[in-house]
């Protein structure tokens, strides 16, 4: 049997948001049903956005930050810098690793089919992304919510998800419709909403040096287009009691 096809039962630990409620959705005496994640693999594939070639390559890399050492007049071979092109080029396997992950393997064994048409909320997950404009980093936090139409993602899943598409080259405008589409292809969701904040570390280092140069982007489907009541309940919850995001 692929791992596609496994079959699961809902558990008390994979717990899920809903409403802005941590709730059980199985209490022992289930009545929700085995299921199996949808098999359209290949269009959740294709909403990773993913490169489909083998790993870096360390080699390129490693030569190619000692380059730049030497060329903005550094010298490559002093006792500080000696490992710098081969941390640097581990580094990026790291942050950028959202390139390689498997959507499929991510979520597979946590899609469960349940009778709740209620929305599921994820607020606050912090995220570490990289402007593709600058190579420097933007930070922040994505929240997340769906109106199930039949199935629900484990609660700790949605992060990875978050996760995926932030450890790439990326314009936080896209990551957000990306985490978006992603979720709407894999839940086939009657709505789904991403709005993230962030910090961008291009604006605030260098140019105009603004220090509050906070950015907030949102993609929205379904009810939450559709449905003002929808979307006024998602934005009141996450506007509820959030700090101002800080570095
Ligand atoms: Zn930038």
């Amino acid at each position: 049997m692929q791992d596609g096809q496994r079959k699961k039962r809902y558990r008390i630990s994979d717990n899920i948001l809903m409403g802005g409620l941590l709730v059980r959705l199985y209490d022992g005496n289930s009545n929700t049903d085995e299921v199996r994640m949808h098999d359209d693999n290949k269009n959740v594939i294709k909403a990773a956005h993913l490169i489909s070639d083998e790993g870096m390559d360390h080699k390129v890399l490693k030569g190619s930050v000692r380059d730049i050492l030497e060329a903005i007049g550094e010298d490559p071979e002093r006792d500080g810098l000696l490992n710098t092109p081969e941390r640097v080029s581990r580094m990026y396997e790291e942050l950028l690793g959202g390139y390689r992950m498997d959507p499929v393997k991510m979520v597979n064994n946590a899609i469960f089919e349940v009778d709740y048409d209620q929305m599921v909320i994820v607020r606050d997950i912090e995220f570490y992304s990289m402007c593709e404009h600058h190579m420097l980093p933007f930070i922040g936090r994505a929240h997340v919510a769906y109106v199930p139409d039949g199935k629900v993602v484990g609660l700790s899943k949605i992060p990875r998800v978050v996760d995926m598409f932030a450890r790439r080259l990326q314009v936080q405008e896209r990551m957000t419709s990306q985490v978006a589409d992603f979720l709407n292809e894999l839940l086939h969701p009657r709505g789904v909403a991403v709005v993230i904040e962030a910090l961008h570390l291009c604006s605030m280092m260098r140019g105009v040096k603004k220090h509050d140069a906070r950015m907030t982007t949102s993609a929205v489907h379904g009810y939450f287009r559709t449905n003002m009541a929808t979307r006024m309940e998602f934005l009141d919850n996450i506007s509820r009691a959030a700090e101002p995001l800080h570095i």
